[in-house]
């Protein structure tokens, strides 16, 4: 039986690591010479990518172990530089296999197209005139995208909005695309840009700008997942807290319902979630900033700014968590296909579609929010944080090679997690002290 929980997986060596990642995710000898390059990409790629480019950046990919999403064994690959966040996600589901691990759900990936049309003279007119011929500029939004078209995807409504501005009322198509396994910013901005000529004859106007909205409200992600006081308890063993589970379910309400009630907590509670969700983004070639933006957007949809997570306690003393936002993602287009990294990423999460994806994001974003809180709520953040940003310190005092694990060792159980004590700890130790 194929399982995500990797015991001590940190410390094993890269090449027990990928040997581990090939057998769960059947991966070839090319994927893994692929991931064992550190700079994967060359630069003829990156060349094609983007413009102006003289070399790559660099992140490390790792791997979010224990999840089960949907009763599947997952392993969610994630690209980024601060530590802690696929230790804190990996710990979280962990915890919440006891009780069956989590459960998603995503929206069909219909993204909205806006068409922006000025100078309508009789807006009631123009809307019913739009509406009439609804049938056929769905058509001809179509004829942009066969190969959409093809895949099952394509134009699927228009919906009318009156949007009043400093530069007069302005009416706003929204042409509703159904992406397939793409994000469809492209083909959406080429499908609006197909029939925004005809709008505006239509409603007596002059067409102005024809480009997606970020604010994916129809293709939105859940995930639910259930923690109970004695798993939660158990995750801190050994740790001296002197807590009960009960309590610490209290205290992760008590932390969250500061984001709940103040935008100042909630901007950070997000950030949280996204640390995850850009994670996952970037190793798996996805555009983190279209996500980071209907995230944002959402989060402040018909309410003030607050946070994309919920957290109640059950009738049986459990903690029961929830997300929900927009994420827009895709199997195709994009960076997706000419990043060789990005396509074993996708291969070792194991995403059959483009939903699939996106719920396993939204697992993560939970997963990553219920363990910045329970670290906050019970321990304070930088506990967990700054041990895991030891071995940073440890580079920024000076250490190198076998010297980084040494002195963040150190740092880490003397609690002193600073460069002035690390260099200190260095030259006793290159002093032979
Ligand atoms: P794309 O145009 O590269 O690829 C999508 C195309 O792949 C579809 O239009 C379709 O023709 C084809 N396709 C093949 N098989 C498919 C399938 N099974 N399902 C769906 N389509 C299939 O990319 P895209 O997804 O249209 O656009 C994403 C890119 O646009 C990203 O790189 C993003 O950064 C960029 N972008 C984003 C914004 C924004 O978010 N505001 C704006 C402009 C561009």
């Amino acid at each position: 039986m194929k399982s995500s929980e990797l015991h001590q997986f940190y410390k094993k060596s890269q090449g027990e690591r990928l040997e581990i990642i090939k057998q769960f995710a059947e991966l070839g000898e090319t994927d893994i010479e692929t991931l064992k390059k550190t700079g994967a990409m060359d630069f003829g790629i990156a060349d094609r990518m983007s413009e102006n480019v003289i070399g790559t950046q660099q992140l490390p990919l790792g791997i979010a172990a224990n999840f089960i999403i949907n009763g599947k064994e997952r392993l969610l690959p994630m690209s980024v530089e601060e530590p802690s966040i696929i230790a804190a996600a990996s710990k979280i589901a962990g915890i919440a296999r006891k009780t069956g691990g989590f459960a998603a759900e995503a929206d069909p990936p219909i993204m909205i197209g806006q068409i922006q049309l000025l100078k309508v003279k009789d807006f009631a007119k123009a809307k019913k005139g739009i509406l009439k011929k609804k049938k056929e500029l769905l058509e001809k939004a179509n004829t942009f995208d066969p190969v959409l078209v093809k895949s099952g995807g394509g134009a699927r409504d228009i919906e009318l909005r009156e949007v009043k501005s400093r530069r007069g009322k302005m009416l706003v198509a929204h042409l509703l695309v159904d992406c397939g396994d793409a994000m469809g910013a492209n083909a959406v901005n080429g499908m609006a840009e197909t029939i925004a000529g005809d709008m505006a004859r239509i409603a007596g106007g002059e067409q102005r700008l024809f480009i997606i909205s970020n604010l994916a409200v129809h293709r939105k992600a859940r995930a639910r997942v259930v923690i109970t006081p004695q798993a939660l308890e158990e995750s801190f063993a050994g740790k001296g807290t002197g807590l009960g589970g009960a309590e610490m379910i209290e205290r992760i309400l008590d932390v969250y319902e500061l984001a709940a009630a103040d935008r100042f907590r909630a901007a950070t509670h997000n950030k949280g979630i996204m640390n995850a969700i850009d994670a996952i983004a970037v190793a798996c070639g996805q555009d983190w900033r279209a996500l980071e933006s209907g995230a944002h957007s959402f989060a402040a949809f018909g309410r003030e700014y607050g946070p994309l997570t919920k957290y109640c306690k059950d009738k049986k003393g459990n903690l029961a968590g929830e997300i929900e936002l927009p994420i827009a993602v895709g199997l195709v287009g994009g960076a997706v296909k000419t990043s060789p990294v990005a396509q074993v990423a996708l291969k070792i999460l194991g995403a059959k579609s483009a939903e699939e994806l996106a719920m396993a994001m939204a697992c993560a974003g939970l997963a990553e929010n219920l363990g910045s809180l329970r670290e906050i709520a019970v321990r304070g953040i930088r506990h967990g944080h700054m041990e895991l940003h030891a071995k940073n310190i440890a580079v920024i005092a000076g250490a190198q090679g076998k010297e980084i694990d040494a002195v963040a060792e150190r740092i880490s159980k003397e609690g002193n997690i600073k460069v002035d004590r690390a260099k200190e700890i260095l030259e006793e130790t290159r002093e032979g002290k």
